[in-house]
């Protein structure tokens, strides 16, 4: 992928003798695939020599996307000056995170009204398409975004694209969600380390650094990253070269190169690997894929342009939960989806909340011996909507809690994936399509058994792989895997055609197979009620068959399956079912050596 900056300042346009070399014009950045996808991350100042560039070089009919972080004015301000917008023939996709008082659309038009500008957003004469985003993947053509929210004063996503073998990280305004990274000591965790993990393995990362540790003591709250933090972060997620950028207003190139200056003495004295660089207007950054990727990524990823209507999401969720790690969990899984999160401890504050926010989901939660959910649903029966639902976590049903107002339960262990279905679900007041498998009766001694054979987390075998290679090839299919179903986890042995080693139990059709001991065909998971929601078939690999055969060993316990996965929707019947249970016990005999080697 090629970067070339158009815009590199932060908060408002600075021209001018003492920004000469950095650049004056507010935040925007064009990158290229090799293939020619164009992708332009924010609008500031910078757009209107990046657009009469386009305009001097492009074709007719040109076809562009733009990734909005924000609505503030330094991110958009370019947009109304963006002149391939105003060209007929051109086709422009706007992306930006789902405002929760408007819509995209209506924000930026804001900056277009009558008294401020002198031509409406209906006046574009280009095709442009609006698009509201959550936290997620989506493709452009052939780049890959994820989206992430950011720690500033906005709703505000950072940008993860991925092309060609090559990762960049948009990150711009963001500050440290702990105070105490500000001088890029302290350890990463919490919220700073979700953020990490968004940008871990960048090819390159642009990122806010527009104080330094001594100025972010006045400025907490402001938005905005200490340059130390943004290299502390590099470092810690194996970042290969870091352009600092919203450069500061008020520093000149001058003070701007002594900055720099010192944070390359403190990398150079660290012996680290990580490069830095202060963003320059106009420069071009040819972005190389590395050479050690890992391949293997997360199996539940959440589609961000599916966004809750706006109406809806204005409605925040009301969540009373006392364990900390799951209060978190569950509160990232609603922001996620752009919700606000309103939290009560006491029965009071929840009526009064309750009355106040029309909350558009109550999530409580249920122990037997400690919390008393019940109660507390029973007390604010009368005050809420009828049609807000009451989600209960617990670690298991209870059969009085319909009586007592609960619409549904949310079962401890769960993933956040799945909770965040189920979240989405009860707000849209839809059904959810994504069911869990059930847990086995004989799930203790099962777990035992499979991990006596000390099978999992094995390497991968011949043995094995000849297995799925044989059953791939014999029904003509992409994906074939032998799957062993661990406590939480589904963890493959041999697998074909798939680049995850293991995913969550929660979303493995497999689990449904060892539950049941029986073979499962699912001709098509998008019209299949317990599957059309999963993650695995929304997004990659995208799901559409599953044939599944149980393994299972001589004392009856199912540890797992062999399994069959297509794109498209297709069936299986008689004697190939009977040529898949032939594979199976092959997979069979090979596990049982596998236990006696
Ligand atoms: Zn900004
Ligand atoms: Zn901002």
């Amino acid at each position: 992928m090629r970067v070339q900056f158009w815009g590199t300042r932060g908060s408002i346009a600075k021209p001018g003798p003492g920004t000469a070399r950095y650049g004056g014009n507010t935040s925007c950045i064009e990158v290229r695939s090799a293939r020619g996808t164009l992708i332009v991350i924010d609008c500031g100042t910078g757009a209107h020599s990046l657009g009469q560039n386009l305009l001097s070089t492009a074709s007719k009919g040109l076809r562009g996307h733009i990734l909005i972080s924000h609505t503030h004015w330094d991110h958009i301000q370019g947009m109304p000056f963006f002149a391939p917008l105003f060209v007929p023939g051109n086709e422009w996709d706007i992306y930006g995170p789902k405002g929760l008082d408007q819509s995209l659309r209506e924000t930026l038009a804001g900056q277009m009204q009558y008294t401020y500008f002198p031509v409406t957003p209906d006046q574009f004469g280009a095709t442009v398409r609006y698009r509201d985003l959550v936290e997620g993947t989506f493709d452009i053509d052939d780049i890959k975004v994820t989206t992430h929210y950011l720690n500033h004063p906005a709703l505000t996503l950072g940008y993860r694209l991925e092309a060609d073998g090559a990762t960049i990280v948009y990150c711009c305004d963001h500050e440290p969600h702990s105070r105490k990274l500000a001088d890029g000591r302290g350890e990463i965790v919490g919220q700073d380390l979700l953020h990490a993990e968004f940008i871990s393995g960048a090819d390159l990362l642009i990122h806010d650094a527009q104080y330094t540790a001594a100025e972010y003591p006045s400025k907490i709250g402001w938005g905005h990253s200490p340059a130390e933090y943004a290299v502390k972060l590099g470092q810690h997620a194996h970042v290969k070269r870091l352009a600092l950028t919203h450069h500061d207003p008020l520093r000149n190139d001058d003070a701007l190169d002594s900055v720099l200056a010192g944070i390359k003495d403190g990398l150079q004295t660290a012996a680290s690997s990580l490069q830095v660089f202060a963003a320059v207007e106009g420069e071009i950054v040819e972005v190389q894929p590395s050479r050690f990727k890992s391949s293997e990524q997360s199996l539940s990823q959440f589609s961000a342009t599916a966004p809750i209507e706006t109406a809806l999401a204005e409605r925040p969720v009301l969540l009373g939960v006392t364990d900390a790690s799951m209060a978190v969990m569950l509160s990232e899984a609603i922001r996620a989806e752009g919700i606000r999160t309103n939290y009560f401890s006491a029965i009071d504050e929840a009526q009064n909340l309750i009355r106040k926010d029309r909350p558009s989901l109550v999530i409580l939660e249920h122990d037997r011996t400690g919390v008393d959910g019940m109660a507390i649903c029973r007390s604010i029966q009368q005050l809420k909507d009828d049609e807000t639902p009451v989600v209960m976590v617990a670690a298991q049903e209870d059969p009085e809690a319909a009586a007592n107002g609960v619409s549904d339960w949310l079962i401890t262990p769960f993933t956040s994936s799945y909770a965040r279905t189920k979240i989405r679900a009860w707000v849209l007041r839809t059904a959810c399509r994504w069911i869990r498998a059930a847990i086995p009766d004989n799930e203790q001694r099962r777990i035992a058994v499979l991990r006596e054979l000390k099978i999992l987390d094995s390497d991968a075998e011949e043995r094995f792989d000849r297995v799925t290679r044989l059953a791939a090839a014999l029904f003509d299919v992409p994906m074939a895997t032998i799957t062993l179903v661990d406590e939480h986890r589904q963890w493959f042995k041999s697998r074909l055609g798939l680049s995850a080693r293991e995913g969550p139990r929660d979303a493995a059709f497999c689990a449904h197979v060892v539950y049941s001991s029986e073979p499962l065909i699912v001709p098509d998971a998008l019209q299949d009620v317990r599957f059309a929601d999963n993650p695995l078939v929304l997004n990659e690999p995208r799901i559409r068959f599953y044939a599944g055969y149980p393994l299972i060993l001589d004392d009856g316990c199912c540890i797992g399956t062999l399994c069959l996965l297509d794109i498209r929707p297709r069936t299986l019947e008689g004697p190939d079912l009977e040529r898949l249970h032939d594979l199976a016990d092959i997979a069979l005999e090979e596990i049982r050596g596998f236990g006696t080697r």
